[in-house]
């Protein structure tokens, strides 16, 4: 039997998982995830071509050139947000694959790569991405594709970590791409001003655990594919801080109070910056202070 493997990237190792394969003509599926310079890349490659999602981080296209084999013809390439960890090869692959390739992603995510916009945590703009980079075809709720054997099915995930994020389910294999969705290794991210807030995160990530069943592999942004079971355990944590930071916003406290008032203590796992992240939290809180309780004005 053919088997279908799913590389850990995070350390740049070799086979981690393996799935069933599906046979079209004489070409097995294959799932693989290679390291685009730190974060994951999916690799599907079928009779049909190479899918991809998210296109790695900046200096990072030779490396994934060499590991995806020069021959490779990259037809779709998925974005599972904006970030330049996700995108900044999307010019690259374009122009490799032209004309043609498509670049799939929510259309908020086309629409941050059209423009300049705020870092404000390096104090600066980043430059709107060239056409070239930016997504051909945009959705704003869900969509489906067929390649190989394979039912690929994705998604929105409202204001998780951007206000453009999306999964990208590879059915057949029983795969999930969550992007910075999920974060195993690294401290989970808001991106506040796009939207993002934890409760939002906390939803998304609820809609990825109905999507999904106990055998789905959920693949992060960063680090190791996870079990339907790490996924959850994920989610209750970011529900519990969510829950804990609500009640300190109600009293008013400040993100340096919380942190002082022990918020984080106890949590399932560490934090390199805690305070960075009830930082970006509380700013996420307050946007959507109608949604927390009709006693904060
Ligand atoms: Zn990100």
């Amino acid at each position: 039997m053919l088997r279908r493997d799913l590389l850990k990237s995070a350390l740049a190792s070799t086979v981690a998982l393996s799935f069933p394969s599906l046979l079209r003509g004489q070409q097995a599926d294959k799932l693989t995830v290679i390291d685009g310079g730190g974060p994951n890349v999916v690799v599907f490659s079928s009779a049909d071509g190479v899918i991809l999602v998210d296109s790695g981080a900046p200096k990072s296209g030779d490396k994934l050139i060499a590991a995806l084999g020069s021959n490779a013809k990259v037809q779709i390439l998925f974005n599972t947000h904006y970030h330049l960890d996700q995108t900044a090869n999307n010019e690259m692959f374009a122009a490799a694959g032209a004309p043609g390739v498509k670049i799939i992603a929510h259309e908020h995510t086309r629409q941050w790569m059209s423009t300049d916009y705020w870092l404000p945590d390096e104090d600066r703009y980043e430059k709107a991405r060239p056409k070239a980079a930016r997504p051909t075809e945009t959705f704003r709720s869900t969509g489906t594709l067929k390649a190989g054997a394979e039912q690929i099915d994705y998604g929105h995930l409202t204001l998780a970590h951007t206000d453009g994020d999306i999964y990208v389910y590879f059915k057949t294999s029983n795969v999930l791409a969550a992007g910075d969705v999920a974060s195993p290794l690294r401290d989970p991210a808001l991106d506040y001003l796009s939207g993002a807030w934890i409760g939002g995160r906390v939803d998304a990530m609820d809609l990825i655990l109905k999507l999904s069943n106990e055998q789905t592999r959920i693949v992060p942004a960063y680090g190791p594919a996870m079990t339907r079971a790490e996924f959850k355990a994920e989610r209750d944590m970011m529900e519990e801080v969510r829950s804990r930071v609500w009640k300190q916003t109600i009293q008013g406290d400040s993100p340096k109070e919380m942190l002082d008032a022990g918020v984080m203590n106890g949590l399932s796992r560490t934090w390199k910056d805690p305070y960075k992240f009830l930082y970006d939290t509380a700013k996420g809180m307050f946007a959507h202070h109608n949604k927390l309780d009709p006693a904060v004005i």
